[in-house]
């Protein structure tokens, strides 16, 4: 279950917020071995939930939302796969539809983070789905299946990633697609990541569904054999809500 954050909360607030959900988390009797959950700060928050977790070793694990697809230089504003690496960031979030929308973030530029983040040990959430416009003219998975061949373009022998499956018709609308309708897409996914990666791979891969997830339908997704989590935007600033959804 990951939590992205998107560009909401400060350093301050990120400890606070990290701190509640670990407590709502044990409240609960949360197995983080049954049920893994990140969250995803904005970068200048990550030192802060970095300190905190391995202070108090809180077992949530935490990623990035993005990060450069070069590895150092002149890149004003743009921060490395090395630098998250250091700050024992686990996992980043590439190719999220309000990168490819608002930063115009091409296929193959997808492909050379996720190349970045995998040389450098981190675990790329690739984000990948289909506009309302899309849907109407190409169905629910032709989209989404050319990202994901683009975004491992360059992936070469990659074991370890995870893919999301975000409509963007869906993303703070409030309206989720169905859990058939995910189910039917990330079937699709997981045959992409089998012809590029391997059968093992294929299988291994957590394929996560987006979009206007929240506690009272959660259950529907995790219940499609395709589906193994959830990318939780809005819900996710909403302690007791992502706690409940984890
Ligand atoms: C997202 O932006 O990744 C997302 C899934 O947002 P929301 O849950 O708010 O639809």
């Amino acid at each position: 279950i990951a939590g992205n954050w998107k560009m909401n909360l400060s350093h301050l607030q990120s400890i606070a917020f990290v701190q509640k959900l670990a407590w709502s988390l044990k409240d609960a009797r949360h197995d983080y071995s049954v049920t893994e959950v990140a969250v995803f700060p904005p970068f200048t928050d990550l030192r802060s939930v970095q300190t905190l977790i391995s202070a108090d070793k809180i077992e949530l694990g935490f990623g990035a939302q993005d990060l450069s697809a070069h590895a150092s230089g002149a890149y004003t504003g743009e921060i490395s796969a090395g630098f998250l690496k250091a700050l024992d960031v686990q996992y980043v979030i590439i190719g999220h539809s309000e990168r490819r929308q608002y930063h115009h973030e091409s296929d193959e530029l997808i492909a050379e983070k996720v190349a970045i983040a995998v040389e450098n040990g981190l675990v790329p959430v690739i984000c990948v789905g289909e506009t309302a416009e899309d849907l109407e003219l190409y169905g629910p998975s032709a989209v989404p299946v050319r990202q994901l061949h683009g975004a491992l373009a360059l992936a070469g022998d990659a074991t370890n990633i995870v893919v999301a499956y975000e409509p963007v018709w869906a993303i703070g609308s409030g309206q989720a697609a169905t859990p058939e309708q995910a189910e039917q897409v990330a079937e699709q996914l997981r045959s992409v990541v089998a012809g590029v990666l391997g059968d093992d791979a294929g299988d291994a891969t957590r394929i996560l569904y987006g979009g206007s997830v929240k506690s009272s339908n959660i259950a529907g997704f995790l219940r499609q054999p395709n589906v193994d989590g959830a990318l939780v935007g809005g819900a996710s600033l909403d302690i007791s809500e992502f706690a409940s959804i984890a």
